[in-house]
């Protein structure tokens, strides 16, 4: 499948996204996971990225779209793909049509996973992330912990709180999905292939989902 995952920050695209590749091998591809590998192995996009990132700001739209195009080019995007936390910002999204269009990629669906704020503010702030660059696996303190406190279950490295889940930080982010983000709902409304999902559990937006795209 090539499905797009529109949602606030702790809307649950990842973890969607992830039950989702285990479905039909499709790849999930988020930008936010590529970036913080970027910003721990040290590179020049990481180290352009990380300020933007640590405050709860977007990173500009051209880095991001220079990293984007070279993915979607990599071979395992054939398989299939979810896009999770990209695109971000109308420019995004008409680079994202620009591209598609050369690459002859069409997507099956825009899934917007609609959760209300304070369900949001409440899973922000008990969110906890896998350190480990290559597994970057989602816990939550209260409704998903791990079995050994502080320790990734699949992997057994650290699992930190992130730079941006500071309550400063958070509400920052929504503010920006807010601002810059929100527009897009509107923009694939008109596009097609839109489909809204009200769903708190990640399960029902899977259902969901597969309904949608008849798997
Ligand atoms: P969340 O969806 O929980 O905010 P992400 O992991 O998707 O978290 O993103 C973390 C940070 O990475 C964002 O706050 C932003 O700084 C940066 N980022 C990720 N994707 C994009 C994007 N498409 N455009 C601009 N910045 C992005």
């Amino acid at each position: 499948m090539k499905v797009m995952l529109l949602g606030a920050p702790g809307a649950g695209k990842g973890t969607v996204a992830k039950l989702l590749t285990a479905l039909d091998g499709s790849i999930q591809i988020s930008t936010g996971d590529i970036l913080r590998g970027q910003v721990k192995a040290g590179s020049d996009l990481g180290k352009q990225a990380a300020a933007y990132m640590k405050a709860g700001d977007l990173v500009p739209d051209s880095l991001i779209m220079d990293m984007m195009g070279k993915r979607l080019l990599e071979g395992d995007c054939q398989k299939g793909f979810l896009l999770d936390g990209f695109p971000r910002t109308i420019p995004q999204a008409e680079a994202l049509k620009e591209l598609m269009g050369k690459l002859d990629i069409d997507l099956d669906a825009v899934i917007n996973i609609d959760v209300p704020r304070d369900v949001i503010l409440d899973r922000l702030c008990t969110r906890r992330t896998c350190e480990n660059g290559d597994c970057q696996e989602i816990y939550n303190v209260k409704s998903n912990p791990t079995k050994v406190e502080g320790i990734c279950d699949k992997c057994g490295s650290a699992v930190i709180q992130r730079d941006d889940e500071t309550e400063e930080a958070i509400s920052h982010r929504l503010e920006t999905f807010n601002e810059k983000t929100a527009p897009l709902i509107g923009y694939y409304e008109k596009e097609g292939k839109f489909v809204n999902v009200p769903c708190t559990s990640s399960d029902a937006v899977v259902d969901a989902i597969k309904e949608k795209l008849g798997l």
